[in-house]
């Protein structure tokens, strides 16, 4: 939900001091009723807003892919001031949502859009969109343990479902090795969970795939639109 001058600037009615005015003068109706006040709130993906009896035009619908860094928020905004994802959309002035999430601490690929049902259909449980993701671990897991993971192991919110793992580096002087894991659900901080539960706790994490989306090209904190092609193929 939204203020009502806001949804009409950015649909590229008139500058936001503008659309104040038609709101005043009663030239405004959503789902038929005249607003004339200035604290209305609406949904320009559900509600009917005209003005001067024409429906206004949707937004442009967008679909951006951020290289998100670490010790970055998840979210459009936040009341304490921290960084947050959208500081690194420079150029966009729509408002825009994750797709999912990545935790403070996890880097790498993170959908990005205004198009709630495109947001919705993926983060479905039941659209099981493969995630991979390398995790930077503490030692080396035997090979056995990663068998387990693949098969599924039990957390608190239950046994997960089979994922494809394998050794990506092993770094015998810092005792510590990088696994690929593609997972097929989205619960909270999973990857970390399920690494903590064969006792080999992650020191980074990075996401590098979202389906056959990669995060090839993409700089540490740059963005870029998605194809046409891109978006047809997440769904
Ligand atoms: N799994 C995690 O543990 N953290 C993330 O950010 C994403 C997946």
């Amino acid at each position: 939900m939204e203020r009502l001058q806001k949804i009409l600037a950015h649909a590229g009615v008139a500058s936001r001091r503008k659309c104040e005015e038609l709101i005043l003068s009663g030239q405004v109706e959503v789902n038929g009723e005249p607003v004339t006040t200035l604290g209305v709130k609406a949904d320009p993906a559900v509600d009917i807003i005209t003005v001067k009896g024409k429906p206004i035009k949707s937004e442009k619908k967008l679909y951006l892919v951020l290289n998100k860094p670490k010790g970055v928020i998840t979210s459009a905004s936040d009341p304490q001031g921290r960084t947050i994802v959208s500081d690194f959309l420079h150029g966009i002035t729509e408002r825009v949502y994750p797709v999912g999430r990545l935790d403070y601490d996890t880097e790498g690929l993170l959908l990005l859009t205004n198009d709630g049902e495109f947001a919705n259909l993926l983060t479905h449980p039941s659209h099981h969109v493969p995630k991979t993701y390398w995790a930077t671990v503490k030692g080396v897991p035997h090979g056995s343990l990663l068998e387990k993971l693949q098969n599924g192991v039990m957390l608190e919110d239950g046994m997960t479902a089979p994922a494809e793992v394998e050794y990506h580096d092993v770094d015998t002087e810092k005792n510590q090795s990088t696994i690929s894991i593609t997972i097929y659900e989205g619960r909270n901080r999973q990857v970390r969970r399920m690494f903590d539960a064969i006792s080999h706790p992650v020191i980074l994490l990075r996401r590098i795939k979202f389906g056959e989306l990669s995060l090839l090209g993409l700089k540490r904190g740059k963005y870029r639109h998605l194809t046409p092609k891109e978006v047809e193929l997440l769904l």
